[in-house]
């Protein structure tokens, strides 16, 4: 499971706590979906889609739940679009492309370590056009067009343009179409898997590409497809049988979705696993084609043995032949082992060896098991220094779930983040008792969630999350765990100039500034302090209890002895239920809020000497602090949903009350400025001298109550008032300012990534980067050379 990069989100999404959080925010996406199907008409759909997409707050996780959802809006293929539909298609214009920093963290390793790097890089975008086969029929030669025109003109667009007679605006619509195009490695959007199509004219594109046969035979192979939009159904991803793409069905027009269903059952029942498949109809029979690099059934068996031919003994296709077809992308799998394999003979250490061994027998021989092996010696592979997953891992993009997109990355961990978040766990004893209230509430021991943060070199597949969780086989799981990380620079990215709507002039240069650390800051006090605090009071078994129930606990929010506890069996989640993901969020946020005020946490992260000093470093970052939360309530409401009155996502439901919270607090701490009616000046005053004074009071009261009603499990105070500090105002914040929220959206990040060589002679390896720029994006894959 993914999270998914959120401009606000502090962690968007990858917050653990009760090792479940995933799989909560998850269901609540789920049920935003549908309450999104209450939306009456496919233009809301679409408009309710698009308002979503750019801050992708929700996590990628969800885009299985959404996306399945809106399949159910498009189930006629009949529909044709207008002009006003088509612009809901359109290329970003231009992309925000930055590059994902890495130089630093990657020269930290040894130079075996930098090969490992090298290998598992190399073999991850060894898979790129295994990306671009399971998503589209075109999209493959859409890539080739790209890099066939860069080639011809050496990099030089501009000479390229003037040979075809091409504009530079129009040039510049196509560059920006390729960067998007190459940063979600397809023509479909990563999230929200809707075809884009570029702003330049259809004829710019076709003089682009007779200027060299090579392009022109590329061009020829899209068909028209870069731009045709005559079945709106085909402009999303989803089952072939209501009318929309999928290419985990190649020339599979009429496969049915119950056929795909009976497939999955019958390749339940025979225990063969479906992530690394594809399915093809072919006649009557069913061709199951697994990705390999050996084109027939490996010598020693595949993964139910050697047979490959098989008669349907029962159900919906009884009597009909299912064959396994081995060698599905034959030639990329053979690069990846071939590069994984390479990686092994670099390993740290003989969990890193055999794990790079099992992959190798995965990629060559199409083993889901021997991939399942991986994940276990991954799951072993403690606190590397080089972090790394590959295969066939997510299934937002298959219709029916089940069939992973080939992805794969190389990160490094950053040593001083990790030193830095080590210290803070060290010092949780010293900050956890400043938070309001007592011991009774607290656990006897802190307990440190896992949590790692990487910087990411390498990210190969449609798009790059935020944080990961996996694996996702819940055998797995359950009995030898999974990792949580947290990619720091894939969040920390930014485009040049980038706008920061909503901060005031004379609060620009320190926001800007100081903003990455203020990020860091609450980052780590939200994981380690925030979701690791806290004592549920509990019967734990009849009669037993795990507080003085003699002298009950004294609640500081209400002055008398607490009245309600965990009765046996009862969870936090299963008492909290809906509203547990988002409380908790909330509660993580505000502890953050709280304990960035103390400056010997501000110390641990290298601003200020320990001492209280609003005017220096130290103050900057915890002003930063407050003012981006500040920031982040107002922006969250994009995801409040006008129709249903709803929230659709945790982190930023939690944000809005903290901003109210802010507005709350008395003596003029926080305000919102404006002078214009429609709003359209909006910005936060927020005063850093009361930061510490009213600021504080106001975020620590709001804290006690929420940490007090969960553990005591008061369900009925804790939700009447969380729902109280939630609720947006439908006239103010939900249309006037939510408006402005949305006018200030900025497009969705695509990322420029390094590439790196290997000099065969010395064994040690190099590190190219590229410009933030549509021509980096194309030279950077042009240096690939897939
Ligand atoms: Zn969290």
């Amino acid at each position: 499971m993914r999270a998914a990069v959120g401009v606000d989100c502090v962690k968007p999404n990858i917050c653990k706590f009760d090792g479940h959080s995933f799989h909560i925010v998850r269901c609540i996406v789920s049920r935003l979906a549908r309450v999104v199907l209450g939306v009456q008409t496919m233009s809301d759909a679409l408009a309710y889609l698009e308002q979503r997409e750019p801050y992708r707050g929700a996590m990628a996780a969800a885009a299985g739940p959404v996306n399945r959802i809106r399949h159910r809006f498009f189930t006629s293929s009949a529909i044709k679009m207008n002009a006003t539909d088509l612009t809901h298609y359109l290329a970003d214009s231009p992309p925000a492309v930055v590059r994902l920093e890495i130089e630093k963290h990657f020269e930290a390793l040894n130079d075996k370590q930098k090969r490992y790097a090298h290998f598992i890089s190399q073999a991850c975008f060894a898979g790129t056009r295994i990306v671009l086969r399971q998503l589209s029929p075109e999209a493959e030669s859409i890539y080739d067009l790209i890099l066939a025109l860069h080639r011809s003109c050496n990099g030089d667009w501009s000479s390229l343009a003037s040979k075809a007679g091409v504009e530079e605006a129009e040039l510049n619509h196509f560059l920006d179409y390729a960067a998007m195009f190459l940063g979600n490695m397809g023509n479909y959007k990563s999230f929200g898997d809707s075809k884009f199509i570029p702003r330049c004219s259809e004829k710019t594109v076709a003089a682009l590409a007779s200027t060299s046969p090579e392009a022109a035979k590329f061009y020829e192979a899209t068909g028209g497809a870069i731009y045709s939009s005559d079945k709106q159904s085909l402009m999303h991803l989803g089952f072939p049988d209501a009318g929309h793409l999928s290419n985990y069905y190649p020339d599979s027009p009429n496969i049915t979705k119950a056929e795909i269903e009976a497939i999955s059952t019958w390749m339940e029942a025979k225990g063969l696993l479906p992530e690394n498949t594809r399915l093809r109809k072919n006649g009557d029979a069913f061709e199951i084609l697994i990705a390999s690099s050996v084109s027939t059934v490996p010598s020693k068996g595949g993964d139910i043995g050697k047979d490959t031919s098989f008669t349907v003994e029962d159900g919906p296709l009884k009597g009909k032949t299912i064959k396994l077809v081995y060698g599905d992308y034959s030639k990329e799998m053979a690069a990846i082992a071939d590069n994984t394999k390479k990686a092994a003979d670099n390993a740290d250490n003989d969990t890193q060896k055999n794990m790079y061994t099992n992959y190798t027998d995965s990629f060559a021989n199409g083993s889901l098991e021997a991939f399942k092996d991986a994940q276990r010696d991954w799951i072993k592979d403690k606190g590397p220094m080089v972090e790394s997953n590959i295969g066939f891992v997510e299934t937002y993009r298959d219709p029916a779930g089940v069939r992973g997109e080939w992805e794969g990355f190389a990160s490094m961990v950053n040593l001083e983040r990790t030193r830095a978040f080590a210290e803070l766990v060290a010092s949780a004893p010293k900050l956890i008792p400043l938070l309001p209230w007592g011991k009774e509430f607290e656990k006897d021991k802190f307990l440190s969630p896992d949590f790692t943060s990487l910087e990411v070199m390498t990210f190969n597949g449609s798009g790059i999350p935020a944080g990961i969780n996996i694996p996702n086989y819940d055998d797995i799981r359950q009995t030898e765990g999974f990792k949580n990380v947290s990619l720091g620079n894939v969040l920390s990215a930014k485009a040049p100039n980038e706008k920061i709507p909503f901060i005031r002039k004379e609060d620009d240069e320190c926001f800007r500034k100081y903003r990455d650390a203020a990020f860091e800051v609450q980052v780590g006090l939200h994981e380690l302090t925030g979701h690791g605090c806290g004592k549920l009071l509990q019967e734990t078994a009849p009669g037993v209890f795990n507080f003085d129930k003699d002298n009950l606990p004294v609640s500081p929010v209400t002055g008398k002895p607490i009245t309600t506890w965990y009765k046996p069996g009862q969870t936090w989640g299963s008492v909290f239920g809906s509203i547990a993901a988002s409380y908790e969020e909330c509660r993580a946020e505000l502890v953050a809020m709280h304990l960035s005020c103390e400056f010997a946490a501000l110390k641990i992260f290298g601003f200020g000497d320990g001492n209280v000093d609003m005017d220096g470093e130290a103050g900057d970052v915890l002003y930063a602090c407050y003012l981006g939360m500040a920031r982040s309530g107002l922006a969250s409401l994009e995801m409040w949903d006008p129709k249903s009155q709803k929230w659709g996502q945790a982190h930023s439901q939690a944000r809005f009350s903290i901003l109210k919270c802010f507005l709350d607090a008395g003596d003029d701490f926080c305000k919102l400025d404006y002078t214009k009616d429609d709003l359209s000046d909006l910005t936060i005053r927020l005063d850093r001298s009361k930061i510490l004074t009213a600021g504080r009071d106001a975020v620590a009261k709001y804290l006690q109550k929420l940490h007090v009603y969960k553990s005591t499990a008061d369900v009925e105070t804790g939700t009447k008032f969380y729902v109280d500090m939630t609720t947006v105002d439908p006239d103010f914040w939900g249309t006037k300012i939510r408006k402005v929220v949305l006018d200030n959206r900025q497009p969705r990040k695509v990322f420029v990534q390094a590439t790196t060589a290997l000099d065969e002679a010395s064994g040690s390896v190099s590190i190219k980067h590229y410009e933030a720029s549509p021509l980096g994006m194309i030279q950077s894959w042009a240096d690939r050379n897939l």
